[in-house]
């Protein structure tokens, strides 16, 4: 019997169609010649490395699960494992693959005219357009319902008012989707850059998600053409769709940089002497691999049934919301724990642990705080809102 790998203890990949292996190990590729020589570096000096971009658009990784529009047209399981080896290398990076597709190219593609599709996916697909999703605002992002930003008709066009928090890719999209309270609901605009009133600012001296760019979006009477709004958005289930999209690639880019921690902490324990011996032969250090272990085979074989699901079209939101919060949890506690056996070096960005354990404070905030998706599933169990 061949014993399991430490990195796929139940052999998850048997269960994977042929096509899934192979973009996984081509993105596993990219990540290790081109992500992870140079990701350090970029994390160290606050710096997207947008030199990446051209390469994870010729691989199809842009929106990859959207069919037609020049997209790749891949299955949901292939695209969450696009983000597990994504974020294997980073979480910015995966997390600029989740708002381009999930959050940008989404939302064209599902509440889009035929027009703003055929306009902007072939160029977004292509890495020529990078868009950017305008939800949160500075008073909060739980409650999006309290939005402030506001749009109102004037003759054929819109008059955006307001300001959004916390936009990955802010300052370098060419286009932003912007959501908007009117007087007929919540409704969505593409707002391109350049337009008069609208501008982007970066968040800096941020300390995690540092090789990822955050802005502010400011709107001041911005004025766009009716053609410019999403016809098919209507009211908070819109943006809410592409965040549960977005969610579910974070469950699986989670499990990444959860076995990047791993690998670390097993192969450090493996060759520091302590006492006389290497950490990994003392029980202690044993148990807390097994655990790392543990946690992330049940996280893989949560997120792979989670992908099924999606494409049976049977994925329910709250599924989402109970993988988005184990998985992301899991590898929060991983990542602190691999720092921890590192030891003093783990404070150091020559290893990887601090660096995921940093960009994970983020992802476990953002596309929904774990509380929020705790009251989710509590919401399920009891059919009674605690929000
Ligand atoms: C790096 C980064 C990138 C981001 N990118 C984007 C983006 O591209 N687009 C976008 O729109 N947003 C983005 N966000 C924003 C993100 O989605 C929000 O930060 C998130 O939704 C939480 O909102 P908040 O920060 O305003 O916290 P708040 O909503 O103010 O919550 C504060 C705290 O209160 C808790 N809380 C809230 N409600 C309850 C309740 N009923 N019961 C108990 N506790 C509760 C929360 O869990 C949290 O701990 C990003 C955030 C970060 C950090």
């Amino acid at each position: 019997m061949k014993p399991p790998t430490y990195d796929d203890f139940y052999d998850v990949r048997s269960m994977l169609s042929e096509d899934e292996r192979q973009i996984q190990d081509l993105v596993g590729r990219f990540v290790d010649e081109k992500v992870l020589p140079g990701i350090a570096k970029a994390f160290d000096e606050h710096r997207f490395p947008a030199e990446l971009v051209p390469e994870i658009a010729r691989m199809g990784l842009l929106g990859c699960n959207i069919e037609g529009y020049e997209c790749a047209g891949l299955n949901n399981v292939a695209y969450g494992l696009i983000c597990q080896e994504l974020e294997r290398g980073d979480s910015g990076l995966r997390s600029f693959v989740s708002v381009q597709g999930s959050l940008c190219m989404h939302p064209i593609h599902a509440y889009g005219s035929e027009e703003q599709k055929k306009r902007w996916l072939p160029k977004m697909a292509a890495g020529k357009v990078l868009g950017c999703f305008g939800l949160t605002e500075p008073d909060g992002g739980s409650d999006p319902g309290t939005m402030k930003t506001h749009a109102k008709r004037d003759g054929g066009d819109w008059i955006l008012n307001g300001a959004k928090m916390w936009i990955t890719n802010g300052t370098i999209a060419d286009i932003a989707i912007v959501w908007a309270s009117t007087e007929e609901g919540v409704r969505g605009f593409i707002v391109e850059k350049g337009t008069k009133g609208y501008t982007a600012r970066d968040i800096l001296k941020k300390y995690s998600l540092r090789a990822s760019v955050t802005s502010e979006l400011f709107l001041d009477h911005v004025r766009v053409p009716e053609s410019s709004r999403l016809p098919e958005a209507k009211g908070l289930s819109a943006p809410l769709g592409c965040l549960t999209q977005a969610r579910y690639g974070i469950t699986w880019g989670a499990i990444g940089a959860a076995i990047a921690c791993l690998t670390e902490a097993r192969e450090f324990a493996a060759t520091r002497v302590v006492f006389g011996k290497p950490i990994a032969h003392t029980q202690t250090i044993q148990r807390r691999l097994a655990d790392m272990c543990r946690r992330i085979t049940t996280a893989q074989l949560l997120s792979l049934q989670l992908g099924r699901l999606k494409d049976d079209q049977r994925l329910h939101h709250s599924q989402v919301s109970l993988a988005k919060w184990n998985n992301v949890r899991m590898a929060l506690d991983v990542a602190r724990d691999a720092r921890d056996i590192l030891g003093a070096g783990g404070i150091s960005i020559e290893f990887a642990a601090i660096r995921h354990m940093l960009n994970l404070e983020s992802v476990i905030t953002y596309e929904g705080t774990e509380t929020i998706h705790e009251l989710v599933v509590g919401r399920e169990l009891t059919g009674v809102s605690a929000f």
